[in-house]
């Protein structure tokens, strides 16, 4: 990475930071977004010097985690899961063998986040809500007493005669205001939450009070982690004596057998679906905690408590439709739409309603039998999405996925054992897909113009096909009006990289042009052969055939691709914009290092990274990252690292630039 591809990334971050923290709508996902801060991490590991206090990478206030860490003063942890009733029932009785007076709590486990939450005494004689602390890792979590502090649930005050007191509980977003939120989300267009827990934890972690009072999430206190004696022998007593004191508390039942402990579970199943928010089990726990440590369940799970686990809620639903679409990435998508067999409405599982399940492909759709009319159990995985769960009553047809595309008409081919793709490079609904590879690494590189802006433009009308990059110039003030690609600054940095990028060479834009089974090797390949694309358009099947790897097939997509009138415009687009058709004079390739496979490491006199691995790559080699028993040569600079080391251990071959530059050009 150069220092300016460094300042571009840096710039990059810093607008999606804000977006994030700032404007409360991310452009990009959290995985993006971790690859992005990864790859700075890694430049700045190799240019240490590169760093400033104002680096995306050393600014504490856009840290996204929370923020400070507390240390637990009780470790918070989790309960050990049984999946039958029957393994309820053996611990329940264990435990009475042991303790013939023992009593359980059996309680509903709200499926949010867990937090703990600290009061102290102050002089008016009451606890006083102090610090509030995320899980973490168990031991160390993350102090949001900001957010808490904005939630109604949680007393600010609680009148009992202790010093301090420390309680447990869940938050948790009610499905009311989940769908509230997504129903808005919707509305402006931008990306729904997957489940009710995502959101309550990330909107918690936010440390955005305004943003956590907006959205509205809860809390049920389930546990006292630290308080008097008291209060701490007798849970289910505890529990009772906060409720009396206005804290929520989790619904709790007491039981003293095995048959009493399992009709609580059964009685929390049945109401289940009335909560008006998530629960994932049931959790049972012995209620006189002294007793609790004589049934540890490791160092991981709080001793003396089991958490039964429900079997997913189901329903049959009987198959009205099934919607074919093509995917951002041009894949075949469907989609089942369907409605309760017994309601006649639609169905309702865990409280949401449940219309529609993705069919995935019509491997999927033959396996279950999946066609309209058919009758399908469903349930939802994890709570989260929607699944079909098994064929009830099979219907007449078997849904067969139409021949042609349904966006464009065009045929559609299978692209590998079980997706089935649209086949020409111009159906709008591969527009994306085609933009976003013709900008990528391994083509144009045009740094800073992800899938979500490449996205807005094609919304907005900007983008049709990739040509259109080089005349979004022409609608600037446009653009940053609008702000589809950002602030000016922003915009401004991303015109001059589409700009920048009329420079590469013509690999770099054969490879762009997405013909089907032709990457960057087999590009390379043709351009040393051909030269200029434009001869290439011309070229037979023959000439085609007589080139290096190039097989029938391959000939074959190339010539269609050329023959289609949409790739001649676009060609004759490229080159009145000025972009690369031919290979400069001073491109020169060699087979020098074919089938090496060369490791570059430390800073080189005078090469920098990028450019000694195109020359590489230019020479027949393959550049990768890291030293492996693969790895045929390793190409040292100064203050060459632990790469060297393990080259070393290895016994691999380590030369320096000059011997580099030698091999290629002897
Ligand atoms: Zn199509």
């Amino acid at each position: 990475m150069t220092k300016a591809e460094y300042d571009n990334l840096c710039d990059e971050l810093r607008y999606h930071m804000n977006l994030y923290y700032n404007e409360d709508e991310p452009e990009i996902s959290d995985y993006e977004y971790d690859m992005l801060m990864q790859k700075l991490k890694s430049a700045e590991k190799e240019h240490p010097e590169w760093i400033t206090p104002d680096s995306p990478s050393q600014k504490v206030e856009f840290k996204r985690e929370a923020g400070i860490k507390v240390t637990h003063d009780v470790p918070m942890l989790s309960i050990e899961d049984v999946f039958t009733k029957e393994d309820v029932c053996s611990w329940v009785d264990k435990v009475k063998r042991m303790h013939k007076d023992c009593t359980f709590s059996v309680e509903t486990k709200i499926d949010g986040l867990s937090a703990t939450f600290r009061y102290r005494k102050k002089d008016d004689g009451k606890l006083h809500f102090d610090l509030c602390e995320t899980r973490g890792d168990g031991l160390v979590g993350e102090d949001v007493t900001v957010n808490a502090k904005v939630l109604s649930d949680v007393k600010k005050t609680i009148d009992l005669p202790f010093d301090s007191l420390q309680i447990r509980g869940e938050i948790y977003m009610t499905h009311e205001d989940f769908e509230k939120y997504n129903e808005e989300q919707e509305k402006a267009g931008k990306k729904q939450a997957a489940n009710p827990r995502n959101l309550a934890a990330g909107t918690f972690k936010l440390l955005d009070p305004k943003v956590v009072k907006k959205r509205g999430l809860r809390l049920f206190v389930f546990n006292v982690q630290d308080a008097p004696a008291e209060l701490k022998n007798n849970h289910i007593n505890a529990l009772d004596l906060l409720e009396s004191k206005g804290v929520p508390v989790v619904w709790h039942k007491i039981c003293s057998t095995s048959e009493e402990v399992v009709n609580a579970i059964d009685e929390i199943a049945d109401m289940r679906s009335s909560l008006g928010y998530d629960i994932d089990g049931a959790v049972v726990k012995i209620n006189e905690t002294i007793y609790r440590d004589d049934f540890p369940a490791g160092s991981k799970y709080s001793s003396g408590h089991i958490a039964y686990k429900y079997p997913p809620e189901e329903r049959d639903v009987v198959m009205d439709d099934i919607i074919v679409d093509v995917g951002r990435t041009g894949k075949l998508t469907f989609t089942g739409i369907f409605h309760d067999r017994e309601t006649g409405k639609t169905a309702k599982l865990c409280g949401t309603n449940v219309s529609k399940a993705t069919l995935h492909n019509q491997e999927y759709i033959n396996e279950m039998s999946i066609g309209i009319g058919g009758t399908y159990k469903v349930f939802k995985s994890g709570e989260i999405i929607p699944k079909l769960n098994g064929c009830v009553e099979k219907p007449k047809e078997v849904f067969k996925a139409p021949d042609r595309c349904p966006i464009c008409g065009s045929h559609l081919i299978r692209e590998n054992a079980v997706d089935i793709v649209c086949e020409n490079p111009y159906c709008q609904a591969q527009t994306l897909r085609n933009i976003a590879y013709f900008t990528s690494i391994n083509c144009m590189n045009i740094l800073g113009l992800g899938e979500s802006i490449i996205d807005s433009l094609i919304k907005a009308g900007y983008l049709k096909n990739y040509a259109d990059l080089y005349i979004l110039k022409d609608h600037r003030d446009e653009l940053i009006e609008k702000g589809i690609i950002g602030k000016a600054d922003y915009t401004d940095k991303i015109l001059k990289s589409i700009e920048d990028s009329k420079s590469n060479d013509a690999v770099a834009l054969l490879t762009g042009l997405a013909i089907r089974n032709v990457g960057k090797g087999a590009a390379k390949d043709i351009m040393k052969h051909f030269h200029d694309i434009r001869t290439l358009m011309n070229a037979t099947k023959e000439e085609l055939t007589s080139v290096n790897d190039i097989g029938e097939t391959t000939a074959n997509c190339i010539i269609e691709f050329f023959n289609d009138q949409n790739a001649k415009d676009i060609i004759d687009r490229f080159e009145s914009y000025g972009l690369n058709l031919a290979m400069k004079e001073d491109e020169n390739f060699s087979e020098k290092l074919n089938g090496l496979t060369i490791v570059v490491t430390g800073t080189l006199p005078t090469l920098g990274r990028k450019e000694v691995q195109e020359l590489i790559e230019k020479n027949g080699g393959k550049c990768t990252g890291s030293v492996s028993k693969k790895t045929s040569l390793l190409v040292a600079g100064e203050a060459a690292g632990s790469k060297l080391t393990k080259a070393q251990t290895l016994g691999i071959k380590i030369i320096d630039e000059a011997e580099l530059l030698r091999m290629i050009n002897e």
